[in-house]
């Protein structure tokens, strides 16, 4: 079972184990992972769990921040063989061969990244990933709002799409209707773009996050809570450079 809780616009899922002991409270353990795991006693209703999860969100979410920034600092990324890298919300293992100019390459293969370059240093093989990056953000990214173009009624053309790194948010609407997007968002797992694709169009109609914002959420995408916070807790790892 999972219940979400919130703080603020933030939402975070908690997988709920049963536990058999004769303790009555209702315990909460935040791991350094960022897993959250509600310990309930037996016989209690998922009302009563979610209740007292939400009392303690506040504290669940100061615990969750300090374990994603003890996260980020063991995870800075070196840009050498052996390295996990995300392609679509799955992990590859990058290796990296020197090459010809000519002959430079990135390609996925079997779980593998695999990146040939003309230099093995660290910041020329990062540079020729974020382009190969880049280039697949453009074709996926606009590929899946092309599809949520044709999907939801309330849109009649395409928005113009222009890709942006940022180093804290995945998208934004302009007031002029221009979708901008992380490229680094091709790293998620698909429902996790398509709702901030959904997100950003549904802002097309609603500019702010007003009741009626969340109704056409909610509406063509009654699941996003749940991608919204698989997002979350993927965000420092998948923003990291
Ligand atoms: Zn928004």
């Amino acid at each position: 079972m999972k219940v979400l809780i919130r703080y603020g616009d933030d939402t975070a899922q908690c997988d709920v184990q049963e536990s058999a002991s004769i303790a009555s409270k209702i315990r909460i353990h935040v791991y350094p992972n960022g897993r959250i795991e509600i310990e309930a006693p037996l016989g209690k209703s998922v009302n009563e769990i979610q209740n007292a999860a939400q009392k303690r969100a506040r504290w669940v979410f100061s615990h969750l921040k300090v374990a994603s920034s003890a996260r980020a600092l063991s995870l800075a990324r070196e840009y050498v063989s052996g390295e996990g890298h995300f392609y679509l919300g799955r992990r590859y293992k990058l290796t990296v061969s020197p090459a010809p100019m000519a002959q430079s390459s990135v390609k996925l293969t079997r779980g593998r990244l695999e990146v040939a370059v003309y230099s093995c240093d660290p910041a020329v093989v990062r540079r020729r990933l974020k382009n190969w990056y880049h280039e697949r953000a453009q074709d996926y990214l606009s590929r899946r709002l092309s599809h949520w173009v044709a999907t939801l009624p309330f849109l009649k053309v395409e928005p113009p799409l222009k890709l942006i790194s940022m180093s804290t948010q995945w998208g934004s609407c302009s007031p002029q209707g221009t979708i901008h997007l992380n490229p680094a968002l091709v790293k998620a797992p698909r429902q996790c773009i398509d709702y901030v694709i959904v997100h950003e169009v549904c802002h097309l109609v609603e500019h702010n996050h007003s009741r009626r914002f969340y109704h056409l959420l909610d509406r063509y995408m009654p699941d996003w809570r749940s991608a919204k916070a698989e997002l979350d807790g993927l965000a420092e790892m998948l923003l990291m450079e």
